[in-house]
């Protein structure tokens, strides 16, 4: 390397670039071709009127290395320049004066271009040549061969020792200074070299994600400068697509954060691939990704969304665990809706939000009206906060009701918001946004604890036999102390944990994970019960059945509802029953409106029914005074 440093010359320490190089010489070629020209031109006019041919024809030759100059053949050409240069000053001596002749003194600034274009085997060979040139001379003006430019010819070889001593001091002097420059020059480089490589890693910092080494937010704005300038955007559209993954935090929460990294890493591996020229990937934070896409239109765009969606609906295996990844998207258009990379991810929030209420791995394209939609919900997360401060919730009782006699066996407690003003706000407009926004633990819990306290007042009055239901959400057994809530529950009304029942719905087991599981133990192996809400209508695993301790099956209202009328319907029902006591578990039809429906799922089998037939959720007096005075409705009813 050392060797290969010393071979280089200045020229070619100081131009990495080859381009520059080849430039440079071209204009040292053309600089002493105008040199030439002017040495003929001056021997034209100044001596004796005739063209002088030799500097004509070396200024051929330097024209001609002109054409050949390339960037494989800088150190030649500069080799055979000064070669034709210094030969040309020495044959010029030659005839002209000897060692007496003006063109020796082109010898030392040939010394300077040799050390500035090539190497140091050019600069020897070229010293070399030039102190044999000296001694020839004066050896020749010395026996006659030439002609004597002076009659004192012992002082030719005192005048060719003065050059030799020149020539080798100026060579010597010249190498040790070019050495330098080309050691600072180098230590230059170098430092230039460090100073790019620490702007690298700095880049690299700020630019790109450290885990996944995916181009972060900072990177996407900038690109997204970028486009609006390309005319990709007259032709097609460009969308912004932001990718949440809506079940991480809580695989972060209850595998740990070594697993969910690894998990982020699989999915940033499996999005790569959708990347291509149109299509950047980047991560934004913790749970989302950016994709930026060009499409000609927007069906090419939803097509693209499809296919995120396909390339993570594959589980993903880590350990002992197939991780499946629910997801929303959220879609904003470059230029439509925003300018800029704040607003385009400020419509695409919007947008995924929406993605993220409706159904599970779901995409929404932004649209105007959202804005509204999403305000209305932050603004009944603030009602919302403020109901449970002001005490505005109340729970309702519907009778559960033994299919046998038709005696009233317990209640399942139903949730009410009393806002004021407005009167009662049925759960279904409200639980969802509870659920989103965290406050359906809050309210979860004073349900817990309320349902406890209510069953045990009806046992106080002599109702002692009745056992209170109560539904949980899926976001309740998040945090891990579920259990401790439900027990305490239990301690603070007095009552025994057979009294109380769960209702879980079949999403909670679509992550299968012993984080739920564990909770579910630690409750039923309490003596509470445990029943499957709304069976049929989601997962409808049978396995989970027996994992998860299940007491009883509710057959989904949905099912019950129009059951006479759907032979379908009503076959699925009899067989959701059938398969119930098969595993020895009990039966619940909810939504049982009529008589007929009754009496047809009595003879089916089930066991137990929930229905407007026999009363609709009431508040707490009524329904105690419904039990006390309790009168199975008749045949017409
Ligand atoms: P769910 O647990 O499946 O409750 C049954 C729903 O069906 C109740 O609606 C009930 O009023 C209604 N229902 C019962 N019998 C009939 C019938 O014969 N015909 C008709 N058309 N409907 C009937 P509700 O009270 O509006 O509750 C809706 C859902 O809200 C519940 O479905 C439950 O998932 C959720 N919910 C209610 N209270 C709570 C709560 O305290 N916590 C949580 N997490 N969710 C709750
Ligand atoms: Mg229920
Ligand atoms: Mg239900």
């Amino acid at each position: 390397m050392k060797y290969f440093r010393d071979q280089q010359g200045l020229a070619e320490l100081v131009f990495q670039d080859t381009g520059k190089q080849v430039q440079q010489l071209k204009i040292i070629l053309i600089f002493f071709s105008i040199i030439l020209f002017l040495i003929s031109l001056n021997s034209f006019v100044f001596l004796d009127n005739s063209i002088n041919l030799e500097p004509l024809g070396v200024m051929v030759v330097l024209l001609m290395l002109h054409r050949f100059v390339s960037s494989d053949t800088t150190n030649i050409v500069a080799g055979m320049l000064l070669w034709s240069l210094t030969i040309f000053a020495s044959q010029q001596a030659f005839g002209s004066n000897g060692i007496h002749a003006t063109a020796i003194v082109a010898f030392p600034s040939l010394m300077i271009f040799a050390n500035l274009l090539s190497g140091r085997l050019l600069v020897y060979s070229l010293a070399g040549y030039m102190l044999s040139v000296f001694y020839f001379l004066a050896y020749a003006e010395h026996i006659g061969f030439i002609e004597a430019s002076t009659s004192n010819t012992d002082s030719l070889f005192k005048k060719a020792n003065i050059l030799a001593i020149f020539i080798i001091a100026s060579t010597f002097g010249i190498g040790v200074a070019t050495k330098h420059i080309k050691q600072l020059v180098h230590r230059l480089r170098e430092s230039i070299k460090k100073h790019d490589d620490i702007k690298t890693e700095v880049n690299k910092l700020v630019l790109f994600d450290k885990l996944t080494e995916l181009p972060n937010e900072i990177q996407c704005s900038d690109d997204l400068k970028y486009l609006l300038t390309t005319p990709q955007q007259i032709n097609g559209i460009t969308g912004f697509i932001i990718l949440e993954f809506t079940n991480f935090e809580w695989i972060y929460s209850s595998l740990g954060e070594q697993i969910a990294n690894r998990i982020i890493c699989y999915l940033a591996d499996r999005l790569h691939m959708l990347e291509s020229d149109h299509a950047s990937l980047y991560r934004s934070t913790s749970t989302e990704f950016i994709f930026v896409i060009s499409a000609n239109d927007y069906e090419e765009l939803t097509e693209y969304c499809q296919q995120i969606q396909q390339a993570i609906a594959r589980p993903f295996p880590v350990e002992s665990f197939d991780i499946e990844m629910t997801s929303a998207m959220g879609v904003s258009i470059l230029s439509v809706d925003g300018e800029n990379f704040e607003t385009l991810k400020q419509k695409a929030h919007t947008a995924l939000i929406l993605a993220k209420n409706s159904k599970a791995n779901s995409f929404k394209i932004f649209e105007k009206g959202m804005e509204t939609s999403i305000n209305n919900r932050v603004k009944m997360v603030q009602e919302l906060k403020k109901a449970i401060i002001l005490h505005e919730f109340e729970l309702f009782y519907q009778p559960k009701v033994c299919m046998h006699d038709q005696s009233i066996m317990g209640a399942e407690a139903l949730i009410r918001w009393n806002k004021p003003g407005e009167g009662i706000i049925s759960p279904l407009d409200f639980i969802h946004i509870a659920e989103e926004s965290g406050l359906i633990n809050e309210i979860g819990k004073w349900a817990l604890e309320k349902a406890c306290q209510d069953c045990k007042h009806w046992h106080t009055l002599g109702l002692s036999n009745l056992s209170v239901a109560v539904n949980l959400s899926p976001i309740q057994f998040q945090r891990g102390n579920l259990p401790n809530i439900v027990f305490r529950s239990l301690f603070k009304a007095d009552l025994q944990p057979m009294f109380l029942e769960l209702e879980i719905t079949e999403s909670l087991f679509i992550d299968d994970t012993d984080f739920i599981k564990d909770q579910v133990c630690q409750i039923s192996t309490k003596g509470v019960d445990i029943a499957i809400d709304d069976f049929g209508t989601g997962y409808s695993n049978l396995n989970y059945l027996t994992k998860f301790y299940a007491k009883s099956l509710k057959v989904d209202m949905s099912f019950v509802k129009d059951m006479l009328e759907s032979i379908q319907k009503e076959n699925l029902v009899a067989a959701i029953i059938k398969m119930s006591s098969m595993m020895e578990l009990e039966n619940i039809a909810e939504g049982i409106e009529d008589y007929t429906t009754y009496i047809k799922l009595k003879e089916m089998g089930c066991q137990y029914g929930q229905g407007y037939y026999w009363s609709k959720p009431l508040p707490n007096d009524e329904f105690i005074k419904k039990v006390t005075h309790w009168q199975p409705p008749g045949k017409d009813n």
